[in-house]
């Protein structure tokens, strides 16, 4: 065994179902069966929102390997592109625990890209590569968007549902047969827990078979009331039975091609991972969605990670030869960031899927020119109030000197700026443009932010109520260009010297008499739709702006 440490250095994919681990040796990845033989091991490890991945399950992959595989100290561990930075940690934590030291972690998608070497044969033509990671699995679905240039691979989108995978054609499928059941014997057995559970069993084992069979039967002894059950199942059966759910995977293809700002032409290679890819039906789908491309479902679908991870590992233990060179990984915030401002609208800073580390800021201009302080809210989330995203943090911008106003300079200038680092680290700065006072705050990736789940709730939620949120944000407008259009005109009256003096007394008196209406009708109605406030603002417009206009001749 080569290598500067024990030994080689190991990758390992942490499924939700199944678990694998693989190594680099006879220069290339293999897989490393588990005691019993298997390439993939039934997952022990588990998170959730509250949780760190339980330490001596974690172990218990370690100890599961074979006695015959040199077991090496070092690894490169793969996790769900929507893990956050605290998800992140966790999982490099249990790898601690586990008597690991953690080289990296590294992205699903990615690795799944680099155990297809997809990232080499760019290197040769020098040109840029898009590559769509498909991962249907036991019970998470993603799709992923990799974008490979030279060494640098990098995740454009992200897209899916933390909630569909095998388990789901499973479900169907028991469902179909406690039907069948009922028909066949006036019974029913879906509140008998163990009989549900063989049926389960029995299901997912005809699943994995229809994947090379066209029909199946479902044979159990005594499943209830000592009745035999025998099912048969076709491969059309089966796909009839879960088409929507096929149907929602290309959607999420779909999706995330949208996201990225990408049409279907422009991918190169479509890469098949997770289990449930291997239903043929799906892969059809695919392929029909990609006009027929072929895809790249050479490498075990429960492996590709497991072999990404170890060839990443290999080359950062130093094993890898020569023309296996670093790579760089990049990585894309799984939610926009931005803040409040007027009205309750969320004002996107860093949209969702931008590549970190980064850096952008904003102009914003208020009006509250007669305070000394402004308050910085910062949201993550995709709905268009802020009220229905994650608040982050606040902070006070302040001792802003109060400014008399002048017409059009009645309002100040402040600018943000949102710069997230290497390690998924957020800080936030507001400076005051005439006063040049600052202030800021750093927002770590921990408690305040999201979980995997949470985020895939947040995304599913701003896709329902996308046309409500965006009747709302054309409303919050209609109101805010009101109210800006009196509020100037009225501080062009009353502070705009030259102006005033100029103004006769009759149109000074239609335009308060307009202004004063006006605001009046707003006070009463903050709640009425966009068609309302645009039509009392030009119903104002119609008798300031001819004055306006006339007194600018003079
Ligand atoms: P995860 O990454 O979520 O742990 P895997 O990628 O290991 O999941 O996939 C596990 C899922 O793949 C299970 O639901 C399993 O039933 C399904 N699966 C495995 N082999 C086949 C097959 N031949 N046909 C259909 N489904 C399969
Ligand atoms: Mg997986």
């Amino acid at each position: 065994m080569a290598g500067k440490g024990q030994g080689p250095a190991i990758g390992i994919d942490l499924g939700t179902t199944y678990s694998c681990v693989a190594v680099w040796r006879h220069d290339r990845a293999e897989s490393i069966p588990n005691d019993q033989g298997n390439r993939t091991t039934p997952s022990y490890v588990a998170f959730n929102e509250t949780e760190r991945l339980i330490g001596d399950a974690a172990k218990n992959l370690a100890a599961r390997n074979p006695s015959n595989t040199v077991f090496v100290k070092e690894a490169v561990i793969s996790v769900p592109a929507y893990f956050n930075d605290s998800q992140r940690q966790a999982t490099k934590d249990a790898g601690t625990i586990a008597g690991l030291s953690v080289l990296r972690i590294i992205v699903e998608p990615t690795a799944a890209a680099i155990a297809y070497g997809l990232d080499r044969t760019d290197r040769c033509s020098g040109g840029k590569k898009n590559v769509l990671i498909f991962d249907l699995g036991g019970g998470t679905f993603d799709v992923s968007l990799v974008a490979m240039e030279n060494s640098v691979i990098e995740v454009k989108s992200i897209a899916g549902n933390t909630h569909l995978g095998g388990q789901d054609f499973d479900n169907r499928m028991v469902k179909h047969c406690v039907q069948e059941f009922k028909r066949k014997h006036k019974k029913d057995i879906s509140d008998d827990a163990r009989a549900l559970r063989r049926l389960r069993t029995s299901c997912e084992k005809a699943k994995r078979n229809l994947s090379s069979v066209a029909e199946i039967t479902i044979g159990i002894d005594c499943l209830y009331d000592g009745i035999d059950f025998d099912c048969r199942i076709t491969c059309a059966k089966f796909e009839e039975l879960n088409m929507d759910l096929f149907k929602k995977c290309i959607e999420h293809v779909d999706k995330c091609l949208d996201d990225a700002k990408m049409d279907k032409n422009s991918i190169h290679d479509v890469v098949l991972v997770g289990g449930s890819t291997r239903i043929p039906k799906i892969q059809q789908m695919l392929q029909d969605f990609f006009k027929g491309k072929e895809l790249c479902k050479s490498i075990h679908p429960d492996e590709a990670v497991a072999y990404g991870a170890a060839i990443q590992a290999a080359i950062l233990s130093g094993q890898g030869n020569a023309a296996v060179p670093d790579i760089l990984l990049c990585e894309v915030t799984p939610l926009s960031l931005g803040v409040h401002v007027q009205g309750g609208a969320m004002s996107v800073i860093i949209p969702r899927n931008t590549a970190i580390p980064t850096k952008k800021e904003r102009k914003f201009e208020t009006c509250s020119y007669q305070k000394s302080s402004v308050l910085i809210q910062v949201f993550e989330g995709e709905r268009a109030r802020t009220i229905d995203n994650n608040l982050l943090g606040k902070f006070e911008l302040t001792g802003i000197p109060v400014k008399i106003p002048r017409a059009s300079q009645g309002v100040r200038t402040i600018v943000i700026s949102f710069s997230i680092d290497a390690n998924g680290i957020l800080s936030v700065s507001a400076e005051d443009q005439t006063s040049g006072n600052k202030n800021s705050m750093t927002i770590i990736n921990d408690k305040g932010r999201l979980s995997a789940a949470e985020i895939d709730r947040m995304l599913r939620d701003a896709e329902i109520f996308k046309a409500q949120d965006e009747q709302h944000r054309r409303r919050v407008e209609a109101k805010n260009a009101l109210e800006n259009y009196l509020y100037d005109t009225k501080s062009k009256i009353e502070n705009d010297l030259s102006f005033a003096l100029e103004l006769s007394y009759s149109d000074r008196k239609k335009m308060k008499g307009a202004i004063e209406l006006a605001t009046l009708w707003l006070e009463s109605n903050q709640l009425v739709g966009e068609k309302q406030f645009q039509d009392k603002r030009k119903e104002v417009k119609s008798i300031c702006d001819p004055i306006i206009a006339k007194m600018s001749l003079v």
